[in-house]
């Protein structure tokens, strides 16, 4: 029962982001076949035109790459995993791009394992979002610092940046599908980290000071073998 309560509510939430998508990959196609038809009268290809239409089929796969991610109907499968391995792996995974962007990142995980039940790929998705984000939100480069602790039954991971922050008004239309201030932005990275953190019964908040920085912060229950214990 419970588990068709939340694949319905899934099922509503895809159709909903689905006309969006729609509409969001129509542009980035109107300007695609703009650009073919001018090829085709020239007859000669105009190379920053075709950078264009590069960057524009790249917007498409970005979109649909992040739609997938809620709508494949994917037979979650959750493993007992201590988070900090997960983290660690996706920050070796950007470490190459942090540095050619001035970023470093500073990790303080403690001692104490950190298991919970997990979909890992999901919460990797989540991760490199949150990153990212952080890391083009310091131009010029700066620190993230990524803190994992047990805090009674739940783990907490607080990702924070330096970068340029978050007007309270813009903190407001996060979560808002497609909302982006990004010229190559989809505005669904947030949205799909919030989603797939509820489907892990744990919480996710962003604080954040204009011209300061953005602290994610992102709760997830630990795991308990025997669930009875207290
Ligand atoms: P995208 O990154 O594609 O724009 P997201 O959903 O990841 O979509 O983020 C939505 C918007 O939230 C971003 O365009 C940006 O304006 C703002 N944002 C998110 N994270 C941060 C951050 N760490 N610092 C500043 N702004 C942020
Ligand atoms: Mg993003």
């Amino acid at each position: 029962m419970d588990e068709l309560l939340r694949r319905s509510e899934k099922l509503t939430t895809v159709g909903q982001l689905a006309a969006g998508v729609a509409h969001e990959i129509r542009n980035p196609l109107t300007t695609l076949r703009g650009f073919l038809q001018l090829q085709l009268q020239t007859s000669k290809l105009n190379t920053r035109h075709v950078d264009l239409m590069l960057s524009e089929l790249d917007r498409i796969n970005l979109i649909v790459g992040e739609f997938l991610i809620l709508a494949k109907p994917q037979a979650t499968r959750f493993e007992v995993k201590d988070i900090r391995f997960t983290l660690g792996d996706v920050i070796s995974l950007l470490d190459s791009q942090a540095h050619l962007c001035n970023v470093v990142f500073a990790t303080d995980f403690g001692q104490e394992e950190c298991r919970i039940s997990c979909e890992e790929n999901q919460l990797k998705q989540v991760f490199i979002n949150v990153l990212k984000n952080a890391m083009e939100a310091m131009p010029q480069g700066g620190q993230i610092t990524i803190q994992v602790h047990r805090q009674e039954r739940q783990i907490c991971i607080s990702i924070a940046d330096e970068g340029i922050g978050i007007s309270e008004e813009k903190i407001a239309k996060l979560g808002d599908p497609f909302y982006t201030d990004k010229d190559a932005g989809t505005g669904l990275g947030i949205m799909v980290s919030q989603r797939i953190i509820q489907s892990h019964q744990g919480t996710f908040e962003i604080k954040s000071k204009v011209g300061e920085g953005t602290t994610v912060l992102i709760t997830i229950p630990l795991y308990r073998a025997d669930n009875s214990e207290s």
